[in-house]
């Protein structure tokens, strides 16, 4: 990152904005039908957007800590969208068809799950779990089983369902190594995947701490979203610490 970057910038030109989300704006680009520009915004969302906030910097650094991930991803050889980063909050990526499925993986019980079921924040677990969500804010997201999936229609077999849940063990274990690395346990995440024009399903959306739970090894410290849905405090710091460590032990590597 940071290498090339008037050259990208003069590459790639910004078109219509075609969807504002949460976090995010999502552009066509005006030469490249197969491309998006996606913006990263500086808000900050839970509970299906009723708490809102926000911090100077905060699109720039999610944009920075997806666009390493990826880079980490890419190199043990995880399909993604993301192509470039450009100017300081955006990422050119493939154009793909979002599957409105919210993959969760699990390391350890926390959030929705540990209520649900009434364990404790932070149960281990024997192996990862993976759980599916159906992306809809009028139905807030709500859990569904594999046949519900099927049923609504949001994948089209079983096989796929079974390919999606491989793939996202998959970057578990690669992201749990690149988190581990910086002593930071991975606790849990939600990645979602797209549908490519060869039909393929690739990773896509962001990696950043809004997504994911991640605690300090040694301290056990929230270094997440949970420190804004908690009003926990120092949200900007640890998100920062969170890029800090990582680009220090990772941004240089060749991995
Ligand atoms: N998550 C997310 N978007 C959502 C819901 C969950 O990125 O709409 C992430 C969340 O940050 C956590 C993981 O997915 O890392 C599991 O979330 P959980 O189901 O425990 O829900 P929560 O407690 O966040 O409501």
């Amino acid at each position: 990152m940071g290498t090339n970057t008037d050259e990208l910038n003069n590459k790639y030109s910004r078109g219509n904005l075609l969807y504002e989300g949460k976090a995010k704006k999502i552009f066509n680009l005006k030469n490249r039908n197969d491309l998006v520009w996606v913006e990263y915004k500086d808000s900050l969302t839970a509970f299906n957007a009723q708490k809102r906030g926000s911090f100077l910097g905060k699109g720039a650094l999610n944009r920075n800590l997806t666009a390493l991930i990826y880079k980490y991803l890419g190199l043990k050889q995880i399909k993604h969208h993301l192509i470039a980063s450009i100017e300081s909050e955006s990422l050119i990526c493939h154009r793909v068809k979002i599957i409105p499925l919210e993959v969760v993986v699990r390391n350890r019980l926390a959030g929705s799950t540990a209520k649900k079921f009434k364990l404790n924040e932070g149960a281990p677990l024997k192996k990862p779990l993976v759980e599916f969500f159906y992306k809809s804010d009028e139905l807030e997201d709500p859990f569904v089983s594999d046949d519900q999936a099927l049923m609504l229609q949001i994948v089209e077999t079983q096989e796929q369902l079974e390919l999606i849940k491989a793939k996202a063990l998959e970057v578990n274990k690669h992201l749990r190594d690149m988190f581990a690395a910086v002593g930071i346990e991975l606790i849990d995440f939600k990645i979602e995947y797209g549908k490519n024009s060869q039909g393929e399903l690739i990773l896509a959306d962001e990696i950043t701490p809004d997504c994911c739970r991640l605690w300090d090894f040694k301290t056990g410290e929230k270094l997440d979203k949970d420190r804004f849905r908690r009003d926990l405090g120092n949200v900007e710091e640890k998100y920062l610490e969170v890029w800090n460590r990582l680009k220090d032990r990772w941004e240089k590597e060749s991995i």
